[in-house]
């Protein structure tokens, strides 16, 4: 009833063709299917002796502006079209889980951990995106969520700012307020899209200085990483 109301006043047209009836027609979605296909980018961060450590991200496509599938990932994130949270985690899965990570034998030895984003972001979206993709993907990869780091600092100018002053911004704005189970072996960040991965960074940063000794990696929708 609800949703047939909101359907007359709001009627959904696909993001891509502009097709009345659903935020993504079948079409649209057979040919975005398509159009990815699986990536790694290496993450390299410094470590204290000055040597690097680098943290594969996987994604589904390098980070084009022009390409349906970040349109859909945009309108996605600054409309309130929640619905095609359940396409983006699927493509997500099929493309990553189904031929890249060896994950799915052990799941209760990983956790997922979706990059925090700061609370007045959070309210005025109403959703931290990252934080619905790594529930849907827990549910179909039966890897859990792991919520004990938190975003301490408000950081949401965060595009309008320079490299140095990005980086400084970031420093101190995670915190780890639980301990991390210790049978949990592989802790993957799960974020909507990468471009400059100074934030991935920080975040994993935060957690290496409480558990330097586990494995880290990302998964995102795009990413914007150069291939290293
Ligand atoms: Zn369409």
């Amino acid at each position: 009833m609800w949703r047939s109301l909101l359907d007359l006043l709001f009627p959904s047209y696909c993001l891509v063709c502009k097709t009345e009836g659903s935020y993504l027609c079948e079409l649209c979605q057979l040919n975005v299917r398509h159009s990815l296909a699986s990536r790694c980018d290496l993450l390299p961060l410094e470590k204290q002796d000055n040597s690097y450590l680098t943290v594969p991200i996987y994604s589904c496509t390098l980070y084009d502006f022009d390409s349906d599938w970040v349109q859909i990932i945009k309108r996605y994130k600054y409309k309130f079209s929640r619905e095609l949270d359940a396409f983006l985690a699927a493509q997500l899965y099929s493309i990553l889980f189904s031929h890249h990570l060896a994950l799915l034998k052990e799941p209760a030895t990983a956790v997922f951990i979706p990059v925090p984003i700061a609370y007045l972001r959070k309210n005025w979206r109403g959703f931290n995106q990252s934080e619905l993709l790594a529930k849907r993907l827990s549910k179909l990869t039966h890897i859990g969520v792991w919520h004990g780091i938190k975003r301490c600092k408000g950081t949401s100018a965060q595009a309008y700012l320079g490299g140095k002053q990005r980086r400084t911004n970031l420093e101190n704005a995670f915190r780890v307020v639980e301990k991390l189970p210790t049978n949990v072996h592989t802790i993957i960040f799960v974020d909507d899209v990468v471009t400059t991965g100074s934030t991935l960074k920080a975040v994993i940063n935060t957690m290496r200085q409480k558990d330097p000794n586990r494995n880290y990696m990302g998964i995102c929708l795009a990413s914007r990483l150069v291939f290293s």
